[in-house]
């Protein structure tokens, strides 16, 4: 048994039940995963003792050969994984690395410029009271208006009307793939830098299923948790111009020493990643995304453009008359657990939302095929077309549970899990 229910029982507890929260639902949350034993085994080590400000090499604290092994392990695999020139595997987080990323390449004040946060853009791409928003002028492209798609024509008048010194394509919550050297061109145009920020798509990327920005954007940044199954945490992928800039703004810029245990988690998840079953996983994640959408859209459902390209999808409810915020709720309640989304356009505010957003990375990793998928599709449909209604509710839940309980989590679970 784990010793930290002698050690902090009040913390084991939140653990335990966390634990079985995870084991017994069906985790639909699109920047989700389960992370392998070996990752966990990583992050959960004594590399957490360990200060290395610094670099390989350069570090401003002594006995750091250990781990500086870890962190080189780090950026070979990440370089082999993407084929990028330089990469800074020290971000703390996504936020972190897209902040280290702008501030290497703007002044306080310079035009950005990516796509509308209500559309899909992530609040460091230029929210009001996020950094990106207080230090630079942000700006924002639409999707086209009926397809819902990247409208390239229509991005490339928006760009050379506002002309920023930087343009971000990568999103968190669009469905489709994304044309990295079509935004390329368009920056080229305007002499802005083109940063991709994969957070999302990473492991569809690393898994060659989706095209790399890696050689059309100058900067890519992304985080290590979601497609790429890794630990939480950030990263940076840069053109050898732009390296000592880079590393300069995570540290000391904007970070001070760097988690060794994560890094030494990310090294594992990028050899995980290099390994041919990775690119089954993500072939399986993809096709799940076609099913669960294909299956809600034979209930009647609409996805937002039509379908998805990768892992996620956008569920529109309005023809349901419900919000996002009670679908959320309602499915919570079975243990399916989604997030409520803005779609394009959305006329409820974000507290509401229209929709919610659906992804497959993580009950692929537990071992969903596509038919699971449609059977959670029909569970899904079932719910929101009965939000209230109770008896349907609890026959749902049941369903859940018994669908969930032969897919155990990967890896022996670190505390008994409390009833
Ligand atoms: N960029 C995008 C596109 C994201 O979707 C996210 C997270 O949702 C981030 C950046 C930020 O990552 P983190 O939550 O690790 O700061």
């Amino acid at each position: 048994d784990n010793m930290l229910w002698d050690w902090d029982p009040e913390i084991a507890e939140a653990i335990a039940r966390e634990e079985r929260r995870q084991l017994s639902t069906i985790e639909l949350i699109a920047s989700e995963n389960f992370t392998s034993p070996a990752v966990m085994a990583a992050v959960g080590s004594i590399l957490t003792n360990k200060y290395a400000e610094g670099y390989p090499g350069k570090r401003y604290y002594g006995g750091c050969e250990y781990v500086d092994r870890a962190e080189e392990l780090a950026i070979e695999r990440a370089k082999r994984l993407f084929g990028a020139q330089h990469v800074n595997v020290q971000p703390h987080s996504g936020a972190q690395a897209n902040m280290a990323a702008m501030l290497a390449v703007l002044q306080p004040g310079d035009r950005i410029m990516g796509l509308s946060l209500q559309q899909g853009g992530h609040l460091t791409h230029g929210m009001q009271v996020n950094f990106s928003g207080r230090l630079f002028e942000p700006h924002f492209y639409t999707l086209h208006p009926e397809s819902e798609l990247l409208d390239y024509d229509l991005i490339r008048q928006q760009v050379r009307e506002v002309r920023p010194k930087l343009i971000i394509a990568g999103y968190s919550a669009y469905s489709r793939t994304i044309d990295f050297a079509r935004f390329r061109e368009i920056a080229d145009e305007v002499g802005a830098i083109l940063m991709a920020d994969i957070a999302h798509i990473a492991g569809i990327v690393a898994a060659g299923l989706h095209p790399s920005p890696v050689g059309a954007a100058q900067i890519v940044t992304t985080t290590t948790h979601k497609t790429l199954r890794g630990p939480r945490g950030g990263m940076i992928l840069c053109d050898e111009e732009y390296a000592s800039a880079i590393d300069k703004t995570v540290f000391p810029g904007t970070q001070g020493g760097p988690l060794m245990h994560i890094i030494a988690g990310k090294a594992v998840a990028f050899g995980e990643a290099l390994k041919p079953a990775f690119r089954d996983y993500i072939e399986r994640v993809l096709e799940n995304a076609r099913v669960l959408a294909e299956t809600l859209q034979a209930e009647g459902f609409r996805i937002v453009s039509g379908g998805t390209d990768n892992h996620l999808m956008l569920v529109d409810l309005t023809p349901l008359g419900i919000s996002g915020r009670k679908a959320e709720r309602a499915l919570d309640a079975v243990g399916i657990t989604v997030n409520k989304n803005a779609i394009p356009n959305d006329p409820r505010p974000p507290a509401q939302a229209s929709g919610i957003r659906l992804g497959t990375p993580a009950m692929t990793t537990r071992g969903f095929g596509p038919e699971e998928m449609r059977l959670t599709g029909r569970l899904i449909a079932r719910v929101l077309r009965n939000p209230d209604d109770e008896g349907v509710r609890e026959r749902v839940r049941g369903e859940v549970s018994e669908l969930v309980g032969q897919f155990p989590l990967p890896g022996a679970p670190r505390l008994s899990v409390v009833e």
